[in-house]
This record gives structure tokens, C-alpha cells and sequence, in this order.
């Protein structure tokens, strides 16, 4: 087995890039991760994902990390409740795995080699996830409070330049690999297309420790999701963290139909002014339900209105469904930054897990055969991104299919008859 390896940059330090890194790891080839963020703590990590046998759990074995993924997940994470816009319960489920006590995981961590995948959508925290990755790296992969501003191609050569944001820049790569997320710089080098505002914004909020603050939410939300809907609005509501420590946190979606992202004002019916909207001040966030949820039932906007931690309008951008590009030699892209969707059918993470596999098993078939030559890498690179393109595309038009699903007259309806089936999360069909 040759032991040349090629120069490897990662920029980005997201599911994709540290998944791409802990594999390489694993099979004892070395990489450099650039992160922007000074800390893995650094800002809020976000919230749940489930993580499917199918994709996600499948890179995660390939990186040796299924059963401390095992034990991470959240224990009745996988719990859904589906209601109707005045309170009708429609569905619920408890997940898969509501006999299993934490220690009866715990035992099965020694027994990865069984590799048994996990059925149905087993919850982890982004953050917990993250901390997985991180912890199974060197402690010198990964650059924090590197931001990368350039990415420029050596004269003469098959190489790439980084240029980072403290002006120095590391000698030239074989390979880089934009994991950037959904505003990527790196993916200018391959494509023009930028994202488009999807027509979904939501208002983001959060209660934290929501057991000992608000055991009305805690009651609502259970230990795992509780969505409603209702025409062009639909009520997110999930569980975060464990214990004491628990969070909830809800996606209050609007479906606005606009070509361009509203601004806070218009969404809350104002006339445009220069001064921002807080919304940490309660008359914004009650003018906003009120507005757009006005006709809910009114527990649920009680509920609501009592989730008062870190609010944030967020905006749902996506890039053009089955986007593709010619293929150029020593830089790719995987995750967000290849195929940026909506988070309506809940696989943006899984995809971007799977792309890190994919190209982590390119790039040590080409170590392990001494085909490490710039030439071999871009084949290596253009197969990639083959298989990439037509597996994300179709994630990425499930996932049109499903923001559409969610936003009609009688979506709880459908989206019961689709859940309600008991199929694995890549068998679901939206229509
Ligand atoms: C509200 C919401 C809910 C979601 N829920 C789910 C879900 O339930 N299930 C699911 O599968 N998916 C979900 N997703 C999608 C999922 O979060 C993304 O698909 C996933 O985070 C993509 O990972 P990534 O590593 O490609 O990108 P990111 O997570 O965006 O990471 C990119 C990293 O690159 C860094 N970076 C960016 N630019 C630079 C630079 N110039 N230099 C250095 N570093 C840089 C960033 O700081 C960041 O750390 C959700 C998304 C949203 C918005």
C-alpha cells in the first residue's frame, strides 16, 4: 500500500466536514479542517436531527462512531404527535425505542461490531453530534477562528491556495473540500447559482430548561416532536437536550409565497421602518401569532407565546433542485454547500453525511491504490459527484415535494396517512 497521501483542506467544521474528517481519521489519513467559529460552542448549535440507518448511521459507522452514537441519542427522541390546527390529535407515537433504558444502550455500545443500524429516526442533538465528531479527531485537524476568504488555483499546477482571514495562508492543498454551509464561497469556484428564498419563514424560539420553566410545554411538546398544521402555517415543536437541562423549541412557519425574503415589518403587517423589530419583546412575538395564528386554538397560542428564549426569524433558502456543475480538478463541495433544501422533510444532515462517506471512501480507495496524482483525484472527484448529484437531487425533490405537502388546507390529514404507514424515513413519498 502506498503511503502518499494528498495535502487535504476542509472548509468548514458543520456535520459534513467534520463527518468527511473522522472518517479519513479512521483510516489514518490526515486533513486539516478550517472553521470560521472561534469555538465548537461558539453560537447556537441548533436543534434536534435525526440521524437515518439508511445514510446518517451509515457514515457514522464508517467512521467507527455508531455505538457512541448509540449512546448519545436522545431516549424517546422519536416520539411524534401530529395535530390539527384547533387541537385535534390526529397521531401519536412513542418511537421505537421507549422500552430501552439509557443503561440497556450503554451495554450495547461494546457490541458496534454487531453494526446493528437503528430503525425509524433516532434524535440526536446537533450539538451532541458535533461534540461526537469532534471528539473523535486529532486535536490539531480542526483551525478554529479560521475563516477562510479566498480559494484561489497555483499557477502551473494542480493545487489550491487558501487565503485566510488573519492574511496568512497554509501551503497549497491537492485537495480542497468546501463543507461550508448553504452561503459557501467555495462553491463560486464550480457554480454561479446562489440560493433562493424558498416562499417558508419561521419564527424561531426557544425555552430552555423547559421541565423546571414551562411544564406546560414540556407536557405538550413530550419527549419528542409535536407538529400542526393549517393552510400556509404549520406549528413545529420538538425536544431538546436531556434531564434537567432539557430545552423545547418551536418553528413557527409562515408560508408567505414571496419571490423575495419579507421583511420582519411586513410579516407583521407594519409599514417599513429602518429600526429593527425585537423579538424579544413580547407585543412583537404576540403580533406575530396573532397575525398569522390568530385562528389556532387557543391553548396552543398560550403555549407558544410562554416559549420566550433567544427568538429569531429565519428565513428558508434552498439552491435549484438537482443542481449540477462540471466537475474540476482538486475542489468539491459536500453538504449544504452542494444541494442547500429546506429542513421539511428533515434529510439535509443525513445527505450531507452521506456525501462526506462517499467521498471519504474516493479519497482512500486513491490512497490505498497510490493513485494520489492530480489526475486520479479528479476522476476520483468526478465519480463522486456523480452518485453525489443524482442521490441529493432526489433528497432535494422529496423535499420541495414535502414543504408543498405541508402548508395545504388538509396537511395533518396527509401528513398522517404518510407517517401514519410505520415506513422507514427514505420510503416516505410526499404527494
Ligand atoms: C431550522 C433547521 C432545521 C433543520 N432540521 C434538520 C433535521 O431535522 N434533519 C436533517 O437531516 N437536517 C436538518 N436541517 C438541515 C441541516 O441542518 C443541514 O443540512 C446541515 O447542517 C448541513 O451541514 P453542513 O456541514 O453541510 O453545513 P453547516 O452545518 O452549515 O456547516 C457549515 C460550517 O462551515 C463554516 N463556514 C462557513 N463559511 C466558512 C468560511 N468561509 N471559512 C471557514 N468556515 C466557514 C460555518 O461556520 C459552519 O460551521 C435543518 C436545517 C435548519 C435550518
Amino acid at each position: 500500500m502506498s503511503t502518499i497521501t494528498p495535502r487535504i483542506a476542509i472548509i468548514g467544521a458543520g456535520p459534513g466536514g467534520l463527518m468527511l474528517a473522522s472518517i479519513l481519521h479512521h483510516n489514518d489519513i490526515p486533513c486539516t479542517i478550517y472553521e470560521r467559529d472561534s469555538s465548537a460552542v461558539a453560537r447556537s448549535q441548533g436543534g434536534s436531527l435525526d440521524i437515518h440507518g439508511y445514510s446518517g448511521q451509515q457514515a457514522l459507522k464508517a467512521a467507527g462512531l455508531l455505538g457512541k452514537f448509540r449512546a448519545t441519542m436522545r431516549i424517546g427522541g422519536q416520539a411524534m404527535k401530529m395535530m390539527n390546527k384547533d387541537g385535534t390529535v390526529l397521531f401519536e407515537g412513542d418511537g421505537e425505542r421507549k422500552e430501552e433504558t439509557r443503561e440497556d444502550i450503554r451495554d450495547q455500545e461494546d457490541e458496534e461490531a454487531t453494526s446493528k443500524f437503528i430503525k425509524g429516526r433516532p434524535e440526536i442533538d446537533r450539538s451532541a453530534l458535533k461534540d461526537l465528531l469532534i471528539s473523535s479527531l486529532s486535536a490539531k485537524t480542526i483551525h478554529w477562528g479560521k475563516k477562510v476568504t479566498s480559494v484561489l488555483p497555483v499557477p502551473d499546477s494542480k493545487q489550491w491556495r487558501i487565503e485566510l482571514d488573519d492574511g496568512s495562508h497554509p501551503a497549497p492543498f491537492d485537495l480542497v473540500v468546501g463543507a461550508d454551509g448553504g452561503w459557501s464561497r467555495t462553491r463560486a469556484l464550480l457554480t454561479d447559482q446562489q440560493p433562493f428564498y424558498s416562499g417558508v419563514t419561521f419564527l424561531d424560539i426557544w425555552v430552555h430548561k423547559v421541565d423546571e420553566v414551562a411544564p406546560n410545554v414540556s407536557a405538550f411538546v413530550g419527549l419528542g416532536s409535536c407538529f400542526l398544521w393549517g393552510k400556509d402555517r404549520a406549528l413545529f415543536f420538538q425536544r431538546n437536550g436531556q434531564g434537567n437541562e432539557a430545552d423545547a423549541r418551536c418553528y413557527a412557519c409562515v408560508k408567505t409565497g414571496s419571490k423575495t425574503a419579507p421583511s420582519a415589518h411586513t410579516l407583521l403587517g407594519e409599514q417599513d421602518t429602518e429600526v429593527e423589530i425585537d423579538w424579544a419583546n413580547a407585543r412583537a412575538r404576540e403580533k406575530y401569532v396573532e397575525r398569522h395564528f390568530g385562528d389556532w386554538y387557543p391553548e396552543v397560542k398560550r403555549i407558544l407565546l410562554s416559549m420566550t428564549d433567544e427568538p429569531v426569524l429565519r428565513h428558508m433558502y434552498m439552491l435549484p433542485v438537482g443542481l449540477t456543475w462540471e466537475s474540476r480538478p482538486g475542489v468539491t463541495l459536500v453538504g449544504d454547500a452542494a444541494h442547500l433544501m429546506t429542513p421539511f422533510a428533515g434529510v439535509g444532515v443525513n445527505v450531507a453525511l452521506m456525501d462526506a462517506l462517499e467521498l471519504a471512501q474516493g479519497i482512500i480507495g486513491c490512497v490505498r491504490t497510490g493513485s494520489t496524482d492530480g489526475e486520479s483525484l479528479a476522476v476520483m472527484l468526478q465519480q463522486y459527484e456523480k452518485g453525489m448529484f443524482a442521490r441529493s437531487g432526489k433528497e432535494a425533490a422529496k423535499t420541495e415535494a414535502a414543504m408543498h405537502l405541508q402548508f395545504q388546507e388538509d396537511s395533518a390529514e396527509r401528513m398522517k396517512k404518510i407517517i401514519g404507514k410505520g415506513l422507514q424515513p427514505h420510503e416516505l413519498v410526499f404527494e
